[in-house]
């Protein structure tokens, strides 16, 4: 295994092997930045193949939330965790508490919350033995579900891009297709869009909540697959990564693409074969940060829902920003977003270490 020589290890400030005997643990912490506070980011629990899987999983994903916080200017930085999950049965409880321990030992470097294969309860464990952690299900400042608050940045972001690429001012009669309709975010997504008066088309691997919004919207109900293919404006990514691949790049015929989904290009150079195919695609986690500004509330200590609504403005601004230079420039708007977040994180690190010196 590689770590300095790791392709995404990108300079990152920390990273923690943590093991423990007893309980099985074999956790990776990546704190990929703290220029602008604290690293915060969630903890993933999965089967990884091996400890070069899991590392670059880490990796990718605590780099993505440094971009991702920065972009929404949030005063934290990035990181993430993900367990090895231990094979057959194990003590859960122990396995968290020992989490907690090693998320302990950074010091408050490192934030952790919830990701994919971690529940909230799984954090009150994890709080046992660490106060660094957020997205916690009760507390004095706890923040709660963020899917609403990821949701209505999506919706505002749709509208953004719909603006530049359809010339309209609001949703009322656009036609989107939402995949992963029948998910946290994904639904309250259809709730906004209907309201807006927009026509939707759903999918989901969940028939149950399909047919719930069904009957709460009139969406359309379409297959796994045809969801692609769609004479739509708007195509809203909401349930898995990598959608946006050689396979269906052609497919697509939405103008716009929008959505909450993490890791929606399958390879960076797919938001160039989207330019040139020229759809207007909203670079990911510039979208769907609505989430961890909810959460930043709960570090802060009280939660403020007029400061969450004027970042889910700055969203609205920085998007747009984004979509001006990529239709200025001729570059990809995932392009653009990278490099903006880059400099503003080498901005951020140059202050810090003049105020140090
Ligand atoms: P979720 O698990 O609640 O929803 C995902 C939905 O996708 C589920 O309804 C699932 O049945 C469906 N799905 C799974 N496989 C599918 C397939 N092959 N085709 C169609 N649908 C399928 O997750 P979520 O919290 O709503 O998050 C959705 C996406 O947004 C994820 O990629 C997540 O990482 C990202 N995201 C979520 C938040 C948040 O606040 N929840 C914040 C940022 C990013």
């Amino acid at each position: 295994m590689s770590v300095f020589e790791h392709v995404a290890f990108d300079n990152h400030e920390r990273v923690l092997f943590a093991t423990d005997d007893k309980t099985g643990l074999k956790a990776i912490i990546g704190v990929h930045s703290t220029a602008s506070g604290p690293a915060c980011g969630g903890c993933r629990m999965w089967t990884y193949d091996d400890s070069n899987a899991a590392l670059t999983d880490v990796l990718r994903l605590s780099q993505g939330m440094s971009y991702k916080n920065i972009m929404a200017d949030l005063p934290i930085g990035g990181g993430k965790s993900v367990i090895m999950k231990p094979e057959g049965h194990f003590d859960r409880v122990a396995l968290f508490e020992a989490f907690g321990r090693a998320v302990e030992s950074l010091n408050g470097m490192y934030i952790t919350a919830e990701d994919v294969g971690v529940s909230p309860d799984d954090m009150m464990y994890a709080r046992r033995s660490t106060a660094h952690v957020v997205g916690l299900p009760e507390g004095k400042a706890a923040s709660g579900d963020p899917s609403p608050v990821t949701a209505e940045g999506v919706f505002r972001g749709m509208k953004v891009c719909v603006e530049r690429g359809l010339g309209k001012s609001d949703l009322s009669g656009v036609k989107v297709a939402i995949q992963g309709a029948a998910g946290h975010v994904g639904a309250y997504l259809a709730g906004h869009l209907a309201e807006a008066g927009a026509e939707l088309f759903i999918t989901d691997i969940n028939e149950a909540g399909l047919q719930d919004l069904k009957a709460k919207h009139g969406a359309t109900i379409v297959g796994l697959d045809e969801i692609y293919g769609l004479d739509v404006d708007v195509f809203a990514p909401c349930a898995l990564g990598a959608v946006i691949n050689p396979d269906t790049i052609d497919v697509i015929r939405a103008k716009v693409i929008a959505g909450a989904a993490n890791n929606q290009l399958a390879s960076r150079e797919m938001g160039a074969e989207l330019q040139r195919r020229g759809k207007i695609y909203a670079p990911d986690y510039v979208l769907n940060a609505g989430g961890i500004i909810n959460v930043v509330g709960e570090i802060q200590g009280s939660y403020e829902p007029e400061w969450v609504r004027s970042k889910l403005v700055g969203l609205e601004n920085t998007l747009g920003e984004i979509l001006d230079m990529s239709d200025k420039e001729g570059r990809p708007s995932n392009l653009i977003a990278d490099e903006i977040a880059r400099t503003r994180i080498e901005d951020k690190k140059s202050v810090k270490e003049t105020e140090i010196a």
